[in-house]
């Protein structure tokens, strides 16, 4: 594949003023072709699905599924198992809002490693309600998974691949285990579903969440994929114009998934761009994304372990994705990021990565600084980009 044609696509990296973006698991750049589509709705057929009769309604309403069904079909599930939302956090909440629990269910298990965006709103759920949320620590051990989901089990709640560190758990054996309890499990695939294949219906996941912004889609869409039949049990999320098929004052009929949960005018818009960032990924090739990036975390391995006093989070052997975290040891991180983006427009993110339980298991309750690589970087970029953090390294330890 051909580096500098895919970096041609790429407005914000158009040669002569292009930032070194190592940002991509906090938002991806956008490729022309994105951005065309959404200008395309804007342009020539801004009007709204499901509601009027005219030709500008129609054509809005037939782009809009055109778009479910493409995006159903890039994470192999069906179009109507497909709802748009605003992003992976809203889906998680809508599950964490419309699930019904049987009542022999007491628990929902999650991991230490989730985004704030999976694990408070459950944390806030099993506040309000009489049960218990658990935790797995650590997410390679099947003994601990096994120990914690039971037969009082729930739901399951769990990355694919998270955001700290770009690893993992082994979903099919958790899935396994989650259906032999007869528990429901919940995928966050902020992380994944950008960076590898994903294919909902041969790991027989029940909820997969994810955000088109960070797999070159516009920001304000994502999808909750549900299994069709777990659909038709979730309770209303969020109601209103779009969600029923009769209104009355006494009694309400709602339309069935996924127009259920779409309440209000929809963002067709962002809906349509991510269905373009899907066209995009499949033009490039998801196993190639992942041969690439497994190609840039061996070298990140590589020129890391040249530089003095890094702590680096987590092992290499582990990574899902092009993901590393480390600290410069006594440095704060947000100095590390504000230096290497005056130097060399190098732009990386300090904190705790909205993962602050994470953090502090991983033993940075401070934070640290992530490195996020996607396809559209280069091995000069990750040259620069040590090259510079060895200056960094020796300027801020004096
Ligand atoms: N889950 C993971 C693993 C993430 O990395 C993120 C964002 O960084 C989210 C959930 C939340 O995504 P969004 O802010 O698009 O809802």
């Amino acid at each position: 594949m051909n580096i500098e044609a895919i970096r041609a696509d790429f407005p914000m990296l158009a040669k002569g003023n292009a930032p070194i973006y190592f940002d991509n698991a906090c938002t991806s750049l956008k490729p022309i072709n994105v951005i065309d589509a959404i200008n395309s709705y804007y342009y020539t057929y801004s009007g709204c699905s499901g509601r009027s009769m005219h030709h500008i309604a129609k054509k809005t309403e037939e782009r809009f599924e055109l778009a479910r069904g493409n995006i159903a079909n890039f994470v192999n599930a069906r179009q109507e198992e497909v709802i748009f939302t605003k992003n992976t956090t809203e889906a998680i909440n809508l599950v964490a809002n419309s699930i019904v629990f049987q009542a022999d269910k007491k628990n929902i298990v999650t991991t230490i490693m989730e985004h704030h965006s999976a694990y408070l709103p459950f944390y806030e759920l099993c506040k309000r309600r009489r049960i218990e949320l658990d935790t797995v620590h650590d997410i390679n051990s099947l003994k601990e998974w096994s120990q914690k989901i039971t037969k009082e089990t729930a739901l399951v709640v769990t990355h694919a691949i998270n955001n700290t560190l770009g690893t993992g758990p082994d979903l099919k054996e958790i899935t396994n285990l989650a259906h032999q309890n007869n528990a429901l499990i919940l995928v966050d695939g902020a992380q994944s579903v950008p960076h590898a294949l994903t294919n909902f219906k041969r790991n027989d996941i029940d909820f997969l969440a994810f955000s088109g912004h960070k797999m070159l889609g516009p920001t304000g869409i994502g999808c909750l994929v549900s299994k069709t039949g777990l659909m038709e049990d979730l309770n209303p999320f969020i109601v209103g114009g779009g969600t029923i098929e009769e209104a009355k004052s006494d009694k309400v009929k709602y339309l069935n998934a996924p127009h259920k949960f779409e309440g209000g005018i929809q963002n067709y818009a962002g809906a349509i761009g991510l269905s373009a960032a899907v066209d995009y990924l499949k033009k490039i090739g998801m196993g190639y994304i992942e041969a690439y990036e497994k190609r840039l975390i061996a070298e990140t391995e590589k020129r890391a372990s040249e530089i003095d006093n890094l702590i680096i989070y987590g092992n290499f052997e582990d990574k899902k994705s092009a993901i590393f975290t480390f600290n410069i040891k006594d440095v704060e991180p947000h100095q590390v990021t504000i230096m290497l983006d005056k130097m060399k427009k190098i732009c990386t993110r300090s904190g705790v990565f909205c993962a602050q339980p994470a953090m502090e298991f991983l033993g940075a309750p401070n934070g640290a600084v992530r490195a996020s690589l996607y396809f559209y970087n280069t091995f000069e970029e990750l040259d620069i980009f040590f090259n510079c953090l060895e200056t960094v390294a020796k300027t801020l330890r004096g």
